[in-house]
C-alpha cells in the first residue's frame, strides 16, 4: 500500500553536507529517510519541510530556503521518475504512472516571505505549494505556540492566506498559536491542515490538538498527520512507541474519523524516534497493526494516502500558470 507523509525536514539535512552529497537519490545513514528507503516503504508521496531556524529568517531564510528547493530540484532533473507536484493534473495518475516519488514542497515558518507578499509569488513559481505559517516563535503573519500571548493573524498573515487560496496553496496550521489557528481556520476558503502533531487528550503537549481544533479540521475538510516525535506521542518520551502512535491514530479516527488522519512523521526533524519505527522504511509497520487491529482495507488506504491525495487535489491550481 502507497504511503504519503506530510512532513519531513530531509533537504535542511541534506543542504549542509558536501556539494556531491547533496542528493535524496543516495544512500544516507546518517538521516531518517532517503530514497532507496523511501521504496522500501512503498512512500510515493512525500511533503519536504523547507524549514529555517529563527536565526535565518528573512532574506537569509529566503536564500536558504530555495537552495533547498534546488537540491530537490536537480534530482529532478537527472531522474525522471521524480515528480513535484505543481498543478492537480500532477496528481491525476498518481496510483498508476510509473513514477516512484511525488513530491511537494511546504514552507515550515514564513519569515522568508520577508513580510513581502510578492515573495509568496516568487516561491510559488518554485514550486512551493504549502506553508507552515509560522514555527514556534512570532514572525510577520502570526505568533508559534512558543510566543506566549493571544494575538492572533497580523494584517500580513491575512493577506498571505487569502492570496495563498487563490494561488492554489496549502495553508498548514502547525505549530501556530492557538488565536492564529481559529482566525486561519475562519478565513481560508479552501482546507486546511495540521502536518504533524498528536491528540492533546493522550499526550498534554502544547504542539498536540485539543479536541475542538481536531473537530474543526474535519469541518474544513483537512487532516492531522500524526507525527512520530517522541514528546507528542508519550508524556515519557523515552517510552515512545509505535504503540502510542496506534494510540493516536486510534483516538483520532474516534473522534474525527479515518478520512481526516495523515502521517506528518518529521524524520530528519526529530531528535530521537519512537521504537518500532526508527527510518522511514518502517512506515508499513504502522499499516500492519492497524490491519491486525481490524482497520478495513479502505480505511487504512485513506490514513496512508488518500486523504493526502483528496485534500491536495482540492487546493491545487488547476494550473500552475500565474
Ligand atoms: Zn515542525
Amino acid at each position: 500500500m502507497y504511503i504519503a507523509d506530510c512532513h519531513a525536514d530531509t533537504l535542511s539535512r541534506l543542504l549542509i553536507l558536501e556539494e556531491d552529497e547533496m542528493s535524496l537519490m543516495r544512500s544516507e545513514p546518517r538521516h531518517h529517510s532517503d530514497f532507496p528507503r523511501m521504496q522500501q516503504a512503498d512512500l510515493r508521496l512525500q511533503v519536504f519541510s523547507i524549514f529555517t531556524m529563527p536565526y535565518e529568517a528573512g532574506h537569509y531564510g529566503a536564500v536558504r530556503s530555495l537552495q533547498m528547493m534546488q537540491i530537490y530540484q536537480r534530482d529532478l532533473t537527472q531522474h525522471p521518475e521524480l515528480v513535484l507536484v505543481q498543478q492537480k493534473a500532477d496528481l491525476a495518475d498518481f496510483e498508476s504512472s510509473d513514477k516512484a516519488l511525488y513530491g511537494i514542497f511546504s514552507m515550515e515558518g514564513a519569515s522568508p516571505l520577508c513580510g513581502d507578499l510578492k515573495m509568496l509569488d516568487v516561491f510559488y513559481r518554485q514550486g512551493l505549494r504549502a506553508i507552515g505559517l509560522t514555527w514556534n516563535h512570532r514572525n510577520e503573519l502570526a505568533d508559534g505556540l512558543g510566543v506566549q500571548s493571544s494575538y492572533g493573524l497580523t494584517p500580513f498573515g491575512r493577506e498571505v492566506i487569502q492570496r495563498m487560496n487563490q494561488l492554489g496553496m496549502l495553508v498548514d496550521l502547525a505549530h501556530i498559536n492557538e488565536a492564529g489557528f481559529w482566525e486561519a481556520m475562519e478565513l481560508s476558503s479552501a482546507p486546511v491542515v495540521v502536518s504533524h502533531a498528536n491528540a492533546r487528550a493522550l499526550c498534554d503537549h502544547r504542539r498536540n490538538m485539543y479536541d475542538p481544533q481536531l473537530d474543526a479540521l474535519k469541518a474544513k475538510d483537512g487532516f492531522i498527520g500524526i507525527c512520530f516525535e517522541t514528546s507528542f506521542l508519550n508524556a515519557n518520551p523515552a517510552e515512545a512507541s509505535l504503540d502510542d502512535v496506534i494510540r493516536h491514530i486510534d483516538y483520532i479516527c474516534e473522534r474525527i474519523g479515518p478520512e481526516h488522519i495523515a502521517f506528518g512523521s518529521d524524520y530528519d526533524g526529530i531528535q530521537a524516534t519512537p521504537r518500532g519505527l526508527e527510518d522511514v522504511s518502517c512506515f508499513p509497520h504502522v499499516l500492519e497493526r492497524l490491519a491486525a487491529l481490524g482497520y478495513s482495507e479502505s480505511d487504512r488506504r485513506k490514513i496512508a494516502y488518500e486523504n493526502v491525495l483528496r485534500v491536495y487535489r482540492a487546493v491545487l491550481p488547476d494550473t500552475s500558470q500565474i
